[in-house]
């Protein structure tokens, strides 16, 4: 058996909060119960919404949390860089692969979804599927920058996986998600095709994330299909939740760890019932 990677993926967009805490130390878990391998990846990919005082932040809120990885921004590794935004050229070497094999097609529509194409879509923030109007549009260049850039989905494809926390799944392509944005045109790589570039390179086995990232899964592992490289394992945990049912934002500052520990509270007590709030599974976006 192969031995085991994990990975813990924060974007330094905010400060971590208790949910994120949750998530991150279940991989950590997992990673210790395999006797495996955690990294750290900073996911600075977005360079309008990324800082720097967050990505240091959170490797100290994460260390005072408990949580111990073996690879990271912070300690170097065999894997390096291991921020987003260091790493371009694996990106453009993923683009170039979809781009000869004819996975992916220049949009020259301008949309709002654009912007967001950076981020993990974790809110109401998902792609809108898109029309298909620029399907068939070519383009002869050898770097991606200038234009936007969609994969080209299998319509009907029914994309199933097993995840180790929710069971089977499935979503049909063309139905549960279009034709989704892996280039915007100002040079800034889609989180999902870093994502998959990333957990390719990283050697990562398992991908433990929230489950509002399921969807996501399903577009990936037709990247990984078009890149030719085998998925990785996956495990979607189920997410904290406010006292309206609503999944915790980066903004609920009252729940962020830097409050809590600034407030004295320590990371066993968070851990014992991860301050009350209610974990549920059905939060899929
Ligand atoms: N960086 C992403 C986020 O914080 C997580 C992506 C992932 O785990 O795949 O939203």
């Amino acid at each position: 058996m192969q031995d085991y990677r994990g990975r813990l993926a924060p974007s330094p967009t905010g400060h971590l909060h208790v949910g994120h805490a949750r998530t991150f130390w279940i991989a950590y878990e997992r990673a210790r119960a395999a006797g495996g391998v955690l990294v750290l990846r900073n996911e600075d990919l977005d360079p309008q919404r990324s800082k720097a005082e967050y990505a240091r932040a959170f490797i100290e809120e994460l260390r005072w949390f408990g949580i111990e990885w073996r690879e990271g921004p912070d300690l170097g590794g065999p894997f390096a860089p291991y921020s987003q935004s260091e790493r371009s050229d694996w990106y453009v070497h993923a683009w170039r692969k979809l781009y000869q094999g004819g996975w992916i097609y220049p949009c020259t529509c301008s949309r709002k979804d654009l912007a967001e194409a950076a981020q993990a879509p974790h809110e109401s923030n998902d792609e809108p599927m898109y029309s298909g109007k620029c399907r068939g549009q070519k383009l002869q260049v050898d770097r991606p920058t200038g234009v936007n850039w969609r994969f080209r989905v299998p319509d009907g494809r029914v994309v199933r996986f097993r995840d180790g926390a929710q069971g089977e799944q499935q979503y049909t392509a063309g139905k549960d998600f279009g034709d989704f944005v892996v280039w915007r045109r100002d040079d800034v790589p889609a989180y999902q095709l870093a994502v998959v570039a990333d957990d390719c390179a990283m050697r990562i086995t398992e991908v433990v994330r929230g489950c509002d990232l399921l969807k996501s899964t399903a577009r990936q592992i037709l990247l990984c299909e078009a890149l030719g490289i085998a998925p990785p394992a996956y495990y979607h945990c189920d997410l904290l939740v406010d006292e309206r049912g609503e999944r915790l934002a980066k903004r609920t500052d009252a729940l962020s760890l830097r409050a809590l520990r600034a407030k004295g509270i320590r990371p066993e007590q968070i851990r014992e019932n991860w301050l009350g709030l209610r974990i549920a599974g059905d939060a899929k976006t």
